[in-house]
């Protein structure tokens, strides 16, 4: 699809955000089990005052509607459970998502499971969409965006991270998991955790120009 380039940035893979959701083995829980994903094409508005989450809009390429991204959000309860694509509420159609390259792999192993069920399960899923998106808000409450809820979510996904990193990935891989390696993972999952909520808050808010 073509989009107007003068009024907005095209985001896709080649942009950092969904390069980083390509390329991050982490993101294989994220996606596969809590169903969080990204869209193939994003588009952000170059130009008004309002914050970056409320310019961030994701185009429907079967009907071409522009939904704003805070449609898929924690406080509407869409954030998550997506694993087959973002519902498009205007044409029922599934808009496209980008895949992580670990989950990709785990999803062609395990096709021989899973192929069986394929259509039912998409089916199932799809069926239950069109009630998910009958009261969106679209308008977030100045308080879900405080610095303390950004810190909040910074830690929270530094602690997350780390559980999965330090902890998860090496019993997985049937590597020991040190003293060492924990005392290390904890300072560098935290300040991770903190850097991320904090560019996040600055990124969300960041008005257009
Ligand atoms: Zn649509």
């Amino acid at each position: 699809m073509n989009y107007d380039k003068q009024k907005y940035k095209v985001w896709n893979w080649k942009s950092p955000v969904i390069l980083h959701w390509i390329i991050n083995p982490g993101l294989v829980v994220n996606e596969l089990i809590l169903g969080q994903t990204i869209p193939k094409v994003m588009l952000i508005e170059r130009t008004g005052k309002k914050p970056f989450y409320q310019r961030s809009l994701v185009p429907c390429p079967h009907c071409g509607e522009l939904h704003l991204g805070v449609k898929y959000s924690v406080q509407n309860k869409t954030a998550l459970k997506n694993w087959y694509g973002f519902y498009c509420d205007n044409c029922s159609k599934i808009i496209p998502v980008q895949r992580n390259l670990t989950s990709m792999i785990v999803l062609a192993l395990t096709f021989p499971i899973w192929g069986w069920f394929h259509k039912t399960l998409k089916q199932n899923w799809l069926d239950k969409q069109a009630d998910r998106y009958k009261s969106i808000n679209l308008e977030i409450p100045e308080k879900k965006n405080s610095t303390k809820n950004w810190l909040k979510k910074g830690v929270l996904f530094g602690v997350f991270m780390f559980v999965i990193m330090q902890i998860i990935f090496p019993l997985i891989e049937k590597e020991e998991v040190t003293q060492k390696s924990i005392l290390i993972g904890i300072p560098v999952w935290l300040i991770t955790g903190l850097g991320w909520g904090l560019t996040m808050k600055w990124w969300m808010n960041k008005k257009g120009k």
